[in-house]
């Protein structure tokens, strides 16, 4: 299995840094965030070190996300908030500083404050029927 010696969640699964642990599963390990958004504010981190999501085994992933119902479930009856966000920041230029895959379940309540800007933006014509084309071929290719 691979972990990597500097790797600040490496070194939380290898227990050589403490952390508040919630989960541990056979894939994952699940524990409070160190600076919450809001309290319960919960990082699930796959056992192997991989960097971002697109270079990670599908089935692993599935390993990993099968956690989330039960411990969003956990969440909002320990809590007490109505909701969570479910976030994963891929790559630097998507706001990730650790670099070690990990999913972010925010508890949220009405008027907590928190959100993200949404700033949509359309599609010219036909630019998203192209696009959707490139996308399945890019899919169909591996
Ligand atoms: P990112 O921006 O990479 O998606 O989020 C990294 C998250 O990891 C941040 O929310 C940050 O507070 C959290 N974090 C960074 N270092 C540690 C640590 O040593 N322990 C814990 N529990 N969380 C950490
Ligand atoms: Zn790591």
């Amino acid at each position: 299995m691979s972990s990597e010696p500097n790797c600040v969640f490496c070194r939380i699964i290898r227990g050589e840094i403490p952390a508040t642990i919630v989960h541990r599963g056979d894939a994952c390990l699940a524990f409070l965030d160190i600076q919450p958004l809001a309290p319960g504010h919960t990082l699930v981190v796959p056992t192997p070190h991989y960097p971002t999501l697109d270079g990670m085994p599908g089935e692993l992933v599935g390993e990993v996300a099968s956690v989330l119902p039960r411990l969003g479930s956990a969440l909002i009856r320990v809590t007490g908030a109505t909701g969570f966000n479910v976030l994963i920041n891929n790559g630097p230029d998507a706001g990730q500083v650790v670099p070690h895959l990990h999913i972010h379940l925010i508890p949220r309540s009405a008027g907590d404050g928190l959100g993200f800007r949404w700033n949509v933006r359309g599609y010219q014509p036909g630019e998203a029927d192209r696009l959707a084309e490139s996308l399945r071929r890019a899919l169909a290719g591996g």
